[in-house]
């Protein structure tokens, strides 16, 4: 059995020492603990470790947790969001963290309109422009950004990758500036803060710290290995 209250400690050491290096405080820093396959129990133990924010990726899993855990619990959607889960992904998350399309956005914020909601939202960007990976392409994301950003009910927070898998941690490290890189453009154009990167996992979160994550996704680090796949893109 995994120490899940150890393993957070761990991890918040890592990401203090990651902080320090890179000159940055630890305030602007939030660690999303990535609970997708495991159990309520887990994330209360978590929780009682001092946990509060939690991320999944697939809405039928997280409903029947999120059910069985207190109220003061923070989720974020960070998995592939689905047009006809958005009615009820919207009122059960704070973020989400993967609006992959223009076409996707304008649907969510119609909904958040319905719903009476402002949805605090990232834009993934297929960073490393894989076929097998969803997001935006940078170039279409250059072109389609101001149409995002006028849409009146979601606040977009920034940008969200996940890069190519590569040998090592250090191999992440070009992705995550390219989208830092590319946030900073996008704010030049439009004169719009976009103040946060969702970027890092278990694997790689270090890097991305360095690299200017505001938000670090870690799931197996926390909790131990999921022994299965949730989606086609991430284990
Ligand atoms: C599963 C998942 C994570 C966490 O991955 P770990 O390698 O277990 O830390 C982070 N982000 C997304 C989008 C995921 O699907």
């Amino acid at each position: 059995m995994p120490d899940i209250a150890a393993n957070l400690a761990g991890i918040k050491n890592h990401m203090a020492a990651a902080c320090h290096r890179a000159d940055r405080g630890t305030a602007s820093l939030e660690l999303i603990a990535v609970s997708k396959t495991f159990s309520a129990d887990d994330v209360r133990t978590a929780m009682e470790a001092g946990q509060q924010v939690f991320g999944e990726s697939r809405l039928q899993e997280a409903e029947s947790k999120i059910d069985l855990l207190p109220a003061s619990l923070h989720w974020h959607f960070i998995g592939r969001v689905q047009r006809n889960k958005v009615r009820k992904i919207l009122p059960r998350f704070e973020i989400i963290h993967a609006i992959d399309s223009l076409r996707l956005a304008v649907y969510t914020d119609e909904i958040a309109r319905e719903l009476g909601l402002f949805p605090k939202v990232f834009l993934q960007v297929n960073i490393g422009s894989e076929q097998t990976k969803g997001g935006f392409e940078p170039d279409a994301l250059r072109a389609e950004i101001e149409a995002l950003l006028a849409l009146g009910r979601l606040e977009v927070m920034g940008l969200m990758c996940i890069p190519p898998a590569g040998k090592t941690a250090e191999d992440s490290r070009q992705w995550f500036a390219a989208l830092r890189n590319l946030r900073d453009e996008l704010q030049l154009a439009t004169g719009v803060s976009l103040p946060a990167l969702s970027m890092g996992m278990s694997d790689d979160f270090e890097i991305a710290i360095e690299e200017g994550a505001t938000h670090v996704r870690v799931g197996s680090s926390i909790f131990g290995e999921r022994s299965y796949r949730v989606d086609g893109e991430l284990a």
